[in-house]
């Protein structure tokens, strides 16, 4: 391949870094531009005592980035959820806290995805199957991986497929040790080795014309960025509460509201180098729906940590809160898939990745893919644009494009 063929990728988050990574590993010459001044978007670690994820947590080991990470050594060490703590994992229902959740939870969790129709919502189907309250009890679980405040209204099978992998015996969620942003900054490494330029505290306000570019942004800005008010897809609104605590013997490992969509961890349990030493880190993630208020789900996160936690109050060190809206990924409301949503194909040169696009998967798992394939997509571009261009080395362009990298119409932030 013609190494002035050059992939501009924009946006350091997984979908970018994937991206990158698969573009080099082709023989492209690659570009990411990052806007902030680290990589890894919303699976950054945060600096200092608390090494909070605002994003991700859980890596699936059944996901299509478990056997890629694996494959180039990039996994890293791994927590997993420890048996001990395992039996302090609760489920709010009915009021209380219990520990075993209703049986037909757990029957339902064992059906098939393919088995649960897309154009029928998850309450109805769930509901004929098992009955309304154990239908609801699911649905509110199945929420940890979906962050909506009505997950039984979405798609039976979109609610189902991550009801099976939430309630998977023995656990598919593992943790990278030290944070997510411990396994960005080994994909960062990598990337680099390949050769990967990687440009942060740069923010792209033109798309550049010259060669593919693959936008791995959110897809707000995906938006702003293409111009293209189409770019759009459901997505959950989710208050998040962080706390570090005192320890303390007999405290939660997981408290999951089956009552209402809701979810707290201690996420110290598998892994205590994420706070001091004899401190705990707990973060909540409460949905929340269009008539709710930051301060509503914080309060019912805190009523979580009032019967999880005893006592928390007073044994608080530390603690934030912030609403994520549309940023943990796409929902698909009966009627549609994933393959509804934005393509990654926007023609031109232009290809979309990140965890609203058209794409399988759970969560990131939907960046990981649609970085993939955007790459793929970008590869074949170039090297369709040297067959045409048959030995004469060559710059694809799209119409009205200009060849010069040094055009990219760049704002340092
Ligand atoms: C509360 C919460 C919990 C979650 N839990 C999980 C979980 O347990 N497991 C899981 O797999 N996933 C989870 N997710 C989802 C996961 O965080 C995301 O799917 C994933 O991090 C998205 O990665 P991305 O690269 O697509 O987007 P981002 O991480 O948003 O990266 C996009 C990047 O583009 C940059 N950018 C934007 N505009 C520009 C521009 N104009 N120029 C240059 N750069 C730009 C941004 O700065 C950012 O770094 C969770 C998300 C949230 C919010």
């Amino acid at each position: 391949m013609n190494p002035r063929n050059r992939i501009t990728v924009v946006g350091g988050g997984l979908a970018g870094l994937t991206a990158a990574i698969t573009g080099a590993e082709s023989g492209a010459a690659v570009t990411l531009w990052e806007a902030h001044h680290t990589l890894g978007g919303r699976a950054r670690t945060a600096e200092g005592a608390y090494r909070t994820n605002e994003g991700p947590h859980a890596l699936y080991r059944r996901g299509p980035h478990w056997a890629w990470l694996k494959q180039r050594g990039l996994l890293g060490p791994l927590a997993s959820p420890p048996a001990r703590e395992g039996a302090r994992f609760r489920f709010h229902h009915g009021g209380s806290l219990r520990a075993t959740p209703p049986l037909g939870l757990l029957r339902l969790a064992r059906r098939k995805a393919e088995h649960a129709p897309v154009d029928t919502d998850f309450m109805t189907w769930a509901t004929a199957l098992a009955g309304p309250a154990a239908a609801r009890a699911a649905a509110h679980f199945a929420a940890v991986a979906l962050f909506h405040h009505d997950p039984g209204s979405l798609s039976a099978a979109f609610v189902q497929e991550r009801l099976r992998r939430a309630a998977a015996l023995p656990p598919e969620a593992r943790y990278p040790t030290g944070g997510w942003g411990e396994l960005i900054d080994r994909m960062a490494g990598y990337a680099w080795n390949l050769g990967v330029r990687i440009e942060t505290a740069v923010r792209i306000d033109t798309v550049p014309e010259d060669g593919p570019v693959i936008v791995a942004t959110s897809m707000s800005a995906a938006r702003r960025l293409l111009k293209d008010d189409g770019l759009r897809w459901t997505g959950g609104r989710t208050a998040l509460l962080d706390i570090a605590v005192r320890g303390r013997r007999g405290d939660a490992f997981v408290v999951s509201d089956l009552d209402a969509p809701g979810w707290l961890e201690r996420f110290t349990a598998q892994d205590p180098s994420l706070a001091p030493a004899g401190e705990q880190l707990v973060q909540g993630q409460v949905p929340v729906g269009p008539g709710e208020s930051r301060a509503d789900g914080v309060a019912r996160a805190e009523h979580l940590l009032d019967l999880g936690f005893p006592g928390w109050r007073a044994r608080t060190l530390w603690r934030r809160d912030s609403l994520a809206t549309g940023r943990t990924g796409a929902v698909d409301p009966p009627g549609t898939t994933w393959r509804d949503r934005p393509r990654i194909d926007r023609g031109d040169g232009v290809y979309l990745a990140g965890d609203e696009v058209a794409a399988p998967g759970v969560l990131s798992e939907v960046s990981f893919n649609s970085g993939i394939e955007a790459a793929s997509l970008a590869v074949r571009r170039l090297k369709q644009a040297e067959e045409a261009a048959g030995s004469r080395p060559s710059r694809p362009s799209r119409p009205g494009g200009t060849a010069d990298p040094a055009g990219l119409d760049l704002k340092r932030a």
